[in-house]
């Protein structure tokens, strides 16, 4: 598996925390000779310190570049593989996981800015970065190669009262998925979705828009997965041998079944 891995360029979106900030960690430690790394986010410092970490643990083996980037601005995702340096604009890998609730409420209720927040971020966002790709993996022989994996969640498939929203962000990115991999059948890209349940990050914080005691009430009594549970899930799917498509993977915490 690190072989197959070995000299891949690998983007990930909103790598600045969580599961993202984990699967640069997984895909280094798991490929640490020629591997090239580019991590997304708005928080641009909170890279350029994941990016020294990754050196100080795994060497000098993986290329590891912070990118600025917000995936709801489409002209800034348009303009982001051109803008790329030489050596990593073959991308190889996109990991689409940048993804966001935005308020806790019943569909009524919910305020216009969030709706589009979620739905610009969570579906357009990653609409637009896989349009950005395609073209670099479309020049690959055989109709082109490459790996898109998209981070959906167990929301996607099981929607709950006060997550209207969310919940159709993300059944609308299983949608997209399961549409992609038949549109691009005739190729070796692979489109690939890892849907999460309960993980314990940032995320849960900024649903309820940085007020911690509601976040911490969520998880009491249970035991969450962690962003690294995700992560070599991730890691994982993206080692398969190119002929190998792990189309869709749930995983949660067993208290979630
Ligand atoms: P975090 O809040 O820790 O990470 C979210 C990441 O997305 C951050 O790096 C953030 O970076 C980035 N992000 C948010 N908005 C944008 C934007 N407009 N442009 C670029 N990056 C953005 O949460 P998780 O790690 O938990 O979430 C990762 C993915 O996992 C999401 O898609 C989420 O829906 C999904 N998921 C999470 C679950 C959980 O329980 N935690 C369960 C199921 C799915 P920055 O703010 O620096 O831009």
């Amino acid at each position: 598996m690190t072989k197959r891995l070995e000299g891949k360029t690998v983007v990930i979106t909103g790598a600045s925390s969580g599961i993202g900030r984990s699967c640069a960690f997984e895909f280094a430690r798991t490929a640490p000779k020629n591997l090239k790394l580019v991590l997304t986010a708005r928080r641009v410092d909170r890279l350029r310190e994941i990016a020294t970490q990754i050196r100080e643990e795994v060497g000098e083996g993986v290329q590891v570049l912070p990118v600025e980037l917000d995936v709801s601005d489409p002209e800034a995702v348009k303009g982001f593989v051109g803008k790329l340096p030489e050596e990593f604009k073959a991308v190889d890998v996109l990991v689409n996981n940048a993804g966001l609730v935005k308020g806790m409420a019943r569909a009524p209720e919910i305020a216009e800015d969030d709706i589009n927040v979620m739905f610009k971020t969570n579906v357009t966002g990653l609409i637009n970065m896989t349009q950005a790709v395609l073209p670099i993996f479309k020049t690959r022989p055989e109709g082109g190669a490459g790996d898109i994996i998209n981070v959906g969640s167990i929301a996607g498939r099981e929607p709950y009262a006060g997550g209207s929203i969310y919940c159709a962000t993300k059944a609308a990115v299983r949608s997209f998925s399961d549409a992609l991999r038949k549109e691009l059948i005739d190729t070796r890209i692979r489109v690939m979705e890892v849907d999460p349940g309960q993980v314990e990050t940032e995320f849960s914080v900024v649903r309820f828009y940085g007020d911690k005691s509601k976040a911490d009430a969520v998880y009491a009594g249970c035991d969450p997965l962690t962003p690294d549970d995700i992560a070599e899930v991730v890691v994982f799917v993206a080692g398969r041998r190119q002929n190998v498509v792990v189309a869709d993977t749930l995983i949660f915490p067993s208290h979630q079944a």
